[in-house]
């Protein structure tokens, strides 16, 4: 599986560009800004994009979705519960000091029991409350990884203190869900290092119990 990981964005959220080397198939996950060179990373390895998934709705994972759209034609994933916060893009944009992206069309909702994928290459998608209503986490079985959105970073978890933010929901997902997987799945948080599941479970002070 071809797996470029991206910071983007003033607050450098990783975005995923994953694809298929046999049938060239790709998929982009979290496109939050700088297009052009996630473009460029699709063409280095000749990549057709197929889908736009979106962990959450925050605008430094979202910002840049419509624009690679345009580029694309690929269709924008999102878990429905975070439609509320698409209606908020333009207040996150002055959170962070950032220029709105305008309205963000999502073509289909998806939640837990659905799959993404990038041809061969299949992720079951995890529905996470928590950081937000509608984070989901995607789970490459075969490929060992997860990309877990800001519900789970290296040594910490997702806030959960801005709109849709519940402690108690995110330390459901986390037990319920993530901590469900095998410890050798490596982890790709919304920011930040790589780690991985028994790596959190061992030593993260938000999980140890
Ligand atoms: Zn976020």
């Amino acid at each position: 599986m071809i797996h470029e990981i991206l910071p983007v964005g003033p607050l450098q959220c990783n975005c995923s560009i994953v694809g298929d080397e046999t049938t060239r198939e790709g998929m982009v996950i979290d496109p939050g800004d700088n297009i052009s060179t996630v473009l460029a990373i699709a063409e280095k390895h000749r990549l057709r994009i197929k889908q736009i998934v979106i962990t959450h709705a925050h605008i430094d994972h979202i910002g840049g979705a419509m624009k690679l759209r345009e580029a694309t034609g690929a269709p924008i994933l999102l878990n429905q519960n975070d439609y509320a916060l698409l209606k908020m893009l333009d207040v996150q944009a002055t959170w962070i000091g950032v220029a709105t992206p305008g309205n963000v069309e999502i073509d289909r909702s998806v939640t837990s029991g659905d799959t993404v994928s990038a041809g061969a290459h299949t992720a079951q998608v995890l529905h996470t409350p928590g950081h937000t209503e509608g984070s989901i986490c995607l789970y490459f079985e075969s490929e060992k990884k997860l990309i877990a959105g800001d519900t789970l970073f290296a040594g910490s978890i997702g806030r959960t203190d801005l709109p849709g933010g519940s402690m108690q929901k995110i330390m459901r997902s986390l037990h319920d869900t993530v901590l469900a997987l095998p410890d050798e799945t490596v982890v790709v948080p919304g920011h930040g290092e790589l780690t991985t599941i028994g790596d959190e479970r061992e030593s993260n002070p938000f999980l140890v119990r």
